[in-house]
């Protein structure tokens, strides 16, 4: 069965496709002729992921899963939210969102934020949500090399160091996104044992 992945991103399928029943052939939009850029206009995670999973599966009824992903900051409502990416304005710049970021939460006692991932997967006519949480704080600098996007101001619980300090492989084994790939996966296995 082929599911697509609605990522333009080859190294995330290269990454996913090896944990997946082996009847299962992940493709991405790129092969499917989707060169687009879909648009993410909701205003939740879940929506976004929704969004992207539902433009595959009505412009190319084909078995479809997508990801959206945030890092939410509780002294501010929740900030950055499903605006992450585009935090300091439209160009993804990390440093700029991060620098943002830690002057919003200047001042601020509770530092405290979780990044969250949702996956939507539309198969056999029904859609599935999956999530993965990690809490963690927002530290007063950046720290480390390592990973992208807010990496090097986000410390999970538990540890001393930030996602941009810690080796990639503890990172993608904790993460929020590892979390939700997890439960997807999980799924798929579990559909096709049982069929
Ligand atoms: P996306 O939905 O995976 O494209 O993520 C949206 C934005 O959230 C990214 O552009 C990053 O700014 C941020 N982000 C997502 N995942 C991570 C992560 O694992 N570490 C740091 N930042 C992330």
């Amino acid at each position: 069965m082929k599911l697509v992945f609605a990522t333009h991103n080859p190294n995330k399928l290269k990454e996913v496709q090896p944990l997946v029943p082996s009847q299962i052939e992940l493709i991405n939009l790129e092969t499917i002729g989707c060169t687009k850029d879909i648009p993410e206009t909701a205003t939740t995670l879940e929506g976004n992921a929704k969004l992207k999973a539902d433009f595959v599966t009505n412009n190319y009824d084909l078995s479809c899963f997508a990801d959206d992903t945030g890092l939410l900051v509780n002294s501010l409502n929740g900030e950055p939210g499903v605006y992450s990416a585009r935090y300091a304005g439209p160009n993804n710049d990390s440093n700029a969102n991060m620098d943002k970021l830690l002057t919003n939460l200047n001042g601020k006692k509770d530092r405290s934020a979780h990044f969250k991932t949702v996956i939507a997967l539309n198969l056999k006519g029904k859609t599935h949500i999956f999530e993965g949480k990690i809490e963690g704080i927002i530290t007063e600098t950046k720290r480390g090399e390592n990973g992208f996007g807010y990496d090097p101001i986000f410390q999970p619980n538990g540890y001393s160091k930030t996602f941009a300090e810690l080796p990639l492989s503890i990172k993608n084994e904790i993460s929020h996104r590892a979390q939700a790939f997890k439960k997807l996966i999980a799924y798929l296995n579990n559909i096709h044992v049982t069929g």
